[in-house]
C-alpha cells in the first residue's frame, strides 16, 4: 500500500527555530495566521513594525523554492496586505525584504519577509 501524505500536512525541520515558533515550542508575538504562513513581531526591531512572514513549510532560502510553491510565496504577500493594513501604514508606504544566505545577512535559514514600517525608509539599504 502507498502512503500518501496529505497537502496540509506541512513540511518541518526539528532544528529550525522558525518551524519551533510554528510549533508552538518557542514563543513569539503572533500577528497574522493563516492555512500557509504565519506572522509575529521581530525580536530585535529596525521600526516602530518589525513583523516577520513565513511559510508554515519549512523552505531554507529563496533558492530552495520550488515552482510548486508559488502559491505559498505569494500567499506571504497576502499577509503583508493584511497586516500592512491592520497596522495603519498601507497608505503611507512600508517595505519588504528577504535576505538569501550570507552575503545579504540571513541568519534564519527559514525563508521570511521582513515587513518594516511606521517611519522613513531609506534607499539604498546598506
Ligand atoms: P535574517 O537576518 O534576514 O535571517 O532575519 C532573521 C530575523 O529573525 C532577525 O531580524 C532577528 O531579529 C529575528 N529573530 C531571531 N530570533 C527571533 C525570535 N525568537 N523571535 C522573533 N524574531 C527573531
Ligand atoms: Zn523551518
Amino acid at each position: 500500500m502507498v502512503e500518501t501524505i496529505p497537502e496540509t500536512i506541512p513540511e518541518t525541520n526539528a532544528n529550525c527555530l522558525f518551524c519551533k515558533i510554528i510549533a508552538g515550542q518557542i514563543p513569539a508575538d503572533i500577528v497574522y495566521e493563516s492555512d500557509s504562513a504565519i506572522a509575529f513581531r521581530d525580536i530585535n526591531p529596525q521600526a516602530p513594525t518589525h513583523v516577520l512572514i513565513i511559510p508554515r513549510k519549512h523552505i531554507a532560502t529563496i533558492n530552495d523554492i520550488e515552482v510548486h510553491d508559488s502559491a505559498l510565496v505569494g500567499s506571504l504577500y497576502s499577509a503583508v496586505r493584511d497586516i500592512a493594513v491592520t497596522e495603519g501604514f498601507a497608505d503611507d508606504g512600508y517595505r519588504v525584504v528577504m535576505n538569501c544566505n550570507a552575503a545579504a545577512g540571513q541568519t534564519v535559514f527559514h525563508i521570511h519577509l521582513h515587513l518594516l514600517g511606521g517611519r522613513s525608509l531609506g534607499w539604498p539599504p546598506g
